[in-house]
């Protein structure tokens, strides 16, 4: 018996969004259109225009130049005498504030040069101050502004209200809006579109839509794309619906917030849905929208979705970015095609360290922790910094693979060398790792002097070592105190009625039994998925609603066949309810993974693999009969489980039953 709840490594952890925080996904996607104010254009204030004539230290940069550039442009200004000349220092402010990643307070020290700098400087700065992390300095400088007297005009407020989205309150926000009305802006459309996104921000969607709703003429398709944005945030896929559809006119931006708004509110198939029409339509999606596709196949084992994924990004010739790669690594892993991942991986040119995370992570769960391991230390030597995913992904490689003492080596480096405070999931790591060794009593240590309150589930899996290690004194300790803390979760009662039922002592089984039934445990439903014939086809235990059905079951009839001659006897100590051998028997061969298994050997080839997800972890009785199958049927079998990966084969199982 294997611990029943693992936290050693959770599937929905994608380490390649951390590219993009979920917050930034939709912010990806609609970040205001704003006035730019490009190198190429005059200053905007017509008074100023006969003097632009751009020299070449500032003609020469790139329309999005980043600092080393600006500042070897501002070397050569330097140089040529013209660092007083009041027209070229406002540019290489407008520079700063149209680079991707502004230095604010370079950009400061250039605004300081200028003498009664103008309103087209100041907004400069603001927008310097609102893309840089310090959005009250924009603020400050609005007012500073108002108080000298400087009127502001229509390009100050998108950038204002733009640093209003991001303080944390939203009274400063409200004040602008009532300027923008003092003032007479209101009806300009960046403004409104500003106000929209601004409102949005806040999660007030009733005064966004207001703002929205005032004025149909001043409406661009970046204002529809604003409010769109806004409600699919909130997950209100129902009033995107109605929005998109009276839209007129559609742009990538529209689709792909429309797409993220299903993927991200679970409806992965809607999202590819749209994905699909965009193909037809030669609309590409953005990369958030790309990566969140793939992050939510690779969560779900969809290999054959992530496959078009990964073919629409080619036929679509999207660049390969490296949050792109680092999702089709991830997502290639996470459905079992190691391989890819690898390839991918090793021809990348440049990684950074999301990348090599998502590739640590992907060794680990399918067992390969040598290997994990192997990586890791190129990952120091070439000098990057491990995070704390980082180290999730090492210790639950040497956790799958029974790696004990790298284990301990790596989460002291760790705190050591790299002063990274655990958290629960590397103590998860830790104590299964320890706990399934044998080392219960130092995984015991470990969480007695965890900084963090130990949760349910890193006892359930010392409760899970206690039952594998007979140690029974030490597990109904545990076993008492879990449902005590988690008196829902029925996999705690079944798992000390276990132990109870190891060292016979009935009574005590019958009464956590009793137990579990009074306080209505709910059963954590297993399912499992097999992806066939262009569809995900899902079952349960047991289950009877698929449309080939019976021949799924004279299916399992012949497998079981085929299994009694050779030799095999079903394990059902996993079943642990009121009823009888032949039932427990029965409930074991419709567990969902045989169904889809079974479902599998009927669908696909002869000789061909089968792909099967499942959420739970796979029990004892699965995973010797998958090995049968295997070698009685000639296939490769790939499980994805709660928690990692099993390829059967020839009759063995890459974890080589310890998992
Ligand atoms: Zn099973
Ligand atoms: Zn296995």
């Amino acid at each position: 018996m294997r611990p029943y709840l693992h936290r050693s490594f959770k599937w929905p952890t994608t380490p390649c969004l951390h590219h993009l925080p979920s917050a930034k996904r939709f912010k990806t996607s609609l970040s205001p259109r704003l006035p730019s104010f490009s190198l190429q254009h005059t200053n905007s204030n017509p008074r100023h225009s006969a003097t632009t004539v751009l020299h070449p230290p500032l003609s020469i940069l790139p329309p999005s130049p980043s600092i080393p550039q600006i500042k070897q442009a501002h070397a050569h200004i330097i140089a040529l005498g013209l660092s007083r000349h009041r027209s070229i220092v406002c540019h290489l402010l407008v520079a700063c504030a149209i680079s991707p990643s502004p230095s604010p307070e370079y950009a400061y020290a250039i605004f300081n040069c200028i003498e009664h700098p103008n309103v087209f400087s100041r907004n400069n700065m603001i927008r310097c101050y609102a893309k840089g992390g310090t959005p009250s300095q924009s603020l400050a400088l609005y007012a500073d502004m108002r108080r000298n007297n400087v009127c502001p005009n229509k390009h100050t407020f998108p950038f204002v209200l733009q640093a209003c989205s991001k303080v944390s309150t939203i009274a400063d926000g409200v004040q602008i809006h009532a300027h923008v009305v003092k003032l007479g802006f209101v009806e300009d459309v960046y403004v409104r579109n500003a106000l929209i996104h601004f409102y949005c921000a806040f999660r007030e969607l009733d005064d966004s839509r207001r703002v929205f709703d005032e004025s149909s003429e001043q409406r661009d398709v970046v204002s529809w794309n604003a409010i769109l944005a806004g409600y699919a945030r909130d997950g209100k896929m129902d009033v995107c619906e109605e929005l998109f559809d009276e839209m007129p006119e559609r742009d990538a931006v529209s689709w792909s917030t429309m797409t993220l708004g299903y993927v991200v509110g679970g409806k992965l198939e809607k999202g590819l849905e749209l994905i699909r029409e965009m193909r037809d339509k030669g609309i590409a999606p953005n990369e958030a929208t790309l990566v969140t596709v793939l992050s939510a196949s690779a969560q779900l084992g969809l290999l054959e979705n992530g496959r078009w994924i990964h073919s629409t990004i080619k036929a679509l010739n999207f660049p390969m970015t490296v949050p792109l790669r680092t999702a089709l690594i991830d997502m290639y892993a996470k459905c079992g095609c190691i391989e890819l991942s690898r390839q991918l991986f090793h021809e990348m040119p440049q990684k950074d360290v999301f990348v090599w995370n998502a590739m640590i992570c992907g060794l680990a769960i399918h067992g390969l922790g040598a290997e994990a391991v192997k990586l890791f230390q190129r990952f120091t030597h070439e000098g990057l910094r491990p995070m704390n995913v980082t180290f999730v992904g090492v210790l639950s490689a040497c956790s799958h693979a029974g790696l004990v003492s790298e284990g301990r080596r790596y989460f002291e480096s760790m705190m050591e060398d790299y002063g990274i405070e655990p958290e629960m999931e590397h103590y998860g790591c830790m104590v299964d790792l320890l706990g399934r060794a044998g080392f219960v009593s130092e995984a015991l240590q470990l969480i007695e002097k965890m900084t963090v309150p130990p949760d349910p589930v890193i006892w359930g899996t010392l409760l899970g070592s206690c039952r594998v290690h007979g140690l029974v004194d030490l597990g109904e300790t545990i076993g008492r105190k879990l449902i005590e803390m988690d008196p829902t979760h029925d996999g705690h009662y079944v798992s000390l009625a276990s132990i109870y039922a190891r060292s016979r002592k009935w009574e005590d089984v019958i009464k956590i039994r009793r137990l579990m039934v009074d306080r209505g445990a709910n059963k954590v439903a297993g399912w499992s998925l097999i992806e066939a014939q262009g569809r995900v086809h899902r079952f349960v235990v047991g289950d009877r609603t698929h449309e080939r059905s019976r021949e799924i079951y004279e299916m399992l009839e012949e497998i079981g066949r085929q299994l009694a001659v050779a030799g095999y006897s079903p394990d059902v100590s996993g079943v642990l309810h009121d009823i009888g051998e032949e039932e427990k028997e029965n409930a074991v061969r419709e567990h969902s993974e045989r169904l889809a298994i079974a479902f599998g050997l009927m669908v696909t080839g002869v000789g061909g693999l089968i792909r099967v997800v499942k959420n739970l972890r796979v029990c004892g009785d699965c995973h010797e009969v998958s090995k049968m199958i295997s070698k009685l049927f000639g296939r490769e079998i790939v499980v994805r489980d709660g928690s990692r990966f099993h390829h059967f084969k020839d009759g063995e199982c890459s974890c080589f039953d310890y998992w």
